[in-house]
């Protein structure tokens, strides 16, 4: 029983550092009709438009897959669809979101470090 308090004492202990490492990277979120923002615990805020994020899917079936060789398969144009929003969105463990959008599609994991780095152009 005293062992078993242990391990649990250290899963807390580390998640509690986990915690802190994601709230050092997204201060809030705030989501809007057609964009969502993300103000960054450095200051700085991205401003992605939905139709944006959908045209970006990372998920296997829009962008395809590619091997250790990197070969890629598969992997489709996502036409640009400005009537898209975000119906609501996740955090995925500590490294990303994934966003609901109102055309169904949910696969894509955008890891924070992709969204924090993508410039539109
Ligand atoms: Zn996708």
């Amino acid at each position: 029983m005293f062992l078993n308090l242990g391990e649990l004492f250290s899963i807390s202990k580390s998640r509690n550092v986990l915690f802190y490492s994601r709230q050092t990277m997204i201060s809030s979120i705030n989501l809007f009709k057609k964009e969502i923002a993300i103000v960054w615990k450095d200051n700085t805020t991205s401003i992605f438009k939905a139709s944006t994020l959908r045209r970006l899917c990372p998920c296997a079936l829009c962008s395809g897959e590619t091997d250790v060789f990197g070969n890629q398969y598969g992997g489709i144009n996502v036409p640009e669809n400005k009537d898209v929003s975000i119906v609501r969105f996740e955090q995925i463990g500590y490294y990303g979101l994934q966003f609901y959008f109102s055309d169904g599609h949910k696969d894509g994991i955008y890891t924070l470090n992709f969204l924090k780095n993508y410039n539109e152009t």
